[in-house]
């Protein structure tokens, strides 16, 4: 059978067929009375699902962030007036049950989706079908079978997986997933590929043709289900996820190795972590640091603004796992999407209102508590003060006047810490590109953060799905921005990392490389084994003459096709999904000096 394939790998085992079959609503008919209660449970079962969408959005903040922010989708359908008034108007025109006067109100926005051939869109009819499978739950007051009760290895199987679903996994049993719903962008893939589970999704007709232990495969690259296989396709899919298994650990024998370009330019490779859980893994996949560490989750899992004391404890915590190895801390860059819950301020435009520094500078409390607890941290290893969201010099002084505010405190307590501490900025806006000479006479490094940049160069919300299109990394305008700044970085002596999403995306790394100075990349952990096999892997000069090339070019999707082809035939088994692992084996003696 056939799905997407939405996280790599091969599984073989056990099916485990999870609540099946989507449930069978029965219509009931009610008095006017008994319609008017009906409203109060179905305003309980969504109020019900709202908290357990939001203790769902706090767990999952642990596996990935970029996992939370796709909760947040269901977050806002639960906000949309439409569904829910919707079903209350059909509750109370037709005296039904709540149950049945949902599945109107879905059914009806599923032939909308039906007409529209967009991938994305197609995603979100997925998503909208499985919130109301968890509404359903709640107003049936249904139990499945319990997730946590899997006591051995199994590939689940089911229609939609929900997102308590995943967090209840018991992720050392679960080998596999393979569901009917769920497009490229689900929440399913992302869950998966942040566990390293092969996954498959939007298979038609799955549920109805595999029952409980069946022997299944789920092939994650080519994205197939084989049922019950003869011994031919077991022993071809065996081979296939043993070769799969060596180029994942053939990458990860790279961890100790340096990432240094064949012509001998190394670049340090960085670690973005938003929670100090994530230390104890970066060693495994050869981080050298944290790059950036986002502290705005410490403030948005809890209940009240953390103080110098617990925000000491936390940093020293990861300074200290860390060794003398950089950990660059960036101050709270709260705003935007990231809101604190006791946060009032309504702004028409979040994006440009009182986010990163400027909020830190509007709170001065706030920055100096911060900023102590960075400099106390700072005497048990290399702590850098990272400041986000810079679009002036101006902030850069004036935060660095409460810094000196900040250790005089200290000083006269009589409280170490290094007074050398290094300073930076992260250059995410297009006014710190156009001063960036003024910017880099403040501080000690910088830092771009590209998921912003892209945002406000090219006018484009990131966190918009209607513009999605349009956030394009590779525009000629991202392009630019990028080079200017590390000129000007070279000729102040000053050193670049780029902490965006971009610099996690191997596809980008020659790139990036060649555009001019870049002495660390951080990125994602899991990302970092890639990315130093295609620095190991390319001369510096050859990157360089590639970014030339594209800064010729005029159109971000010739661009990216461009690349993606360079790319793709340099290194055909990192970025060709559908032809590796097949039938060739991936040890082949020629390319073994280039991890
Ligand atoms: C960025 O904007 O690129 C960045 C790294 O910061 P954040 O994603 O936290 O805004
Ligand atoms: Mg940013």
């Amino acid at each position: 059978m056939k799905g997407i394939a939405v996280s790599k790998g091969v599984a073989i085992g056990k099916a485990y067929l999870l609540d099946s079959t989507k449930f069978c609503i029965i219509k009931h008919q009610l008095n006017e009375l008994e319609a008017e209660k009906e409203v109060e449970r179905f305003r309980e079962a969504i109020e019900k699902t709202k908290l357990q969408m939001s203790e769902i959005k706090k767990r999952a903040k642990v596996i990935a962030d970029k996992y939370a922010v796709i909760l947040d989708t269901y977050s806002l359908l639960l906000d949309d007036d439409i569904l829910v008034n919707d079903t209350i108007d059909n509750i109370k025109k037709f005296q039904t049950n709540a149950e049945w006067a949902l599945t109107q109100t879905l059914n009806n926005f599923l032939k909308l989706f039906d007409n529209i051939n967009d991938d994305y869109l197609k995603g979100k009819k997925d998503d909208l079908d499985l919130l109301v499978q968890t509404i359903l739950k709640n107003l049936i007051g249904h139990s499945q079978e319990s997730l946590s009760d899997i006591k051995e290895s199994v590939i689940i199987v089911t229609h939609a997986l929900t997102p308590a679903d995943t967090l209840m996994m018991p992720r050392n049993f679960v080998k596999g997933l393979a569901t009917e719903a769920g497009g490229k962008t689900s929440h399913v893939g992302i869950f998966a590929a942040a566990l390293g589970i092969p996954a498959i999704t939007g298979i038609k007709g799955l549920t109805s043709d595999i029952n409980s232990g069946d022997q299944i495969i789920v092939d994650g690259i080519g994205g197939e289900v084989i049922i019950n296989p003869s011994k031919e396709n077991l022993h071809h899919y065996r081979k296939k996820q043993e070769n799969y298994r060596i180029y994942e650990e053939r990458l990860l024998t790279n961890i100790h190795q340096s990432a240094e370009t064949l012509d001998g330019h190394p670049v340090q490779l960085l670690a973005n972590i938003e929670s100090s859980k994530e230390v104890a893994s970066l060693q495994k996949f050869g981080a050298e640091g944290v790059g950036l560490y986002r502290t705005e989750y410490l403030y948005l899992a809890a209940n009240s603004l953390p103080g110098e004391r617990e925000l000491y404890e936390n940093f020293k915590l990861i300074v200290q796992e860390m060794n003398s190895r950089v950990v660059v801390i960036r101050t709270l860059d709260i705003g935007m999407d990231k809101q604190l819950s006791d946060n009032n301020s309504d702004e028409d435009n979040p994006a440009l209102g009182l986010r990163g520094i400027r909020y830190s500078l509007a709170y001065p409390q706030l920055l100096i508590d911060q900023l102590k607890a960075i400099l106390r941290a700072s005497l048990y290893g290399n702590v850098k003060i990272l400041y986000p969201m810079i679009s002036s010099a101006t902030e850069i002084i004036q935060a660095n006047q409460i810094l000196e505010k900040a250790k005089s405190e200290l000083r006269r307590d009589q409280i170490p810490f290094n007074e050398k501490i290094e300073v930076g900025a992260m250059i995410e806006t297009p006014a710190a590109v156009i001063c960036i000479d003024h910017i880099l006479a403040e501080v000690d490094f910088i830092s771009i953060g590209t998921n912003d940049l892209i945002q406000y160069l090219l006018a484009v919300d990131r966190t918009n799905e209607n513009v999605a299109h349009l956030y394009q990394p590779f525009h000629p305008s991202v392009l630019r921005a990028l080079k200017s700044v590390m000129q000007s970085a070279e000729n102040a002596g000053k050193s670049v990392s780029i902490c965006g999403e971009l610099g996690s995306d191997p596809m980008a790394t020659m790139l990036l490389l060649g555009l001019g100075k870049l002495d660390d990349l951080s990125m994602e952990p899991h990302s970092v084994p890639k990315v130093k096999k295609i620095i190991r892997t390319i001369r510096l000069e050859e990157a360089k003459t590639l970014a030339d090339n594209v800064l010729e070019m005029k159109c971000p999707d010739k661009i990216e096709a461009f690349i993606t082809h360079e790319m793709m035939s340099r290194f055909p088994e990192d970025f060709d999904r559908d032809l590796s692992f097949e039938e060739k084996s991936v040890s082949s003696e020629n390319d073994q000096h280039v991890i």
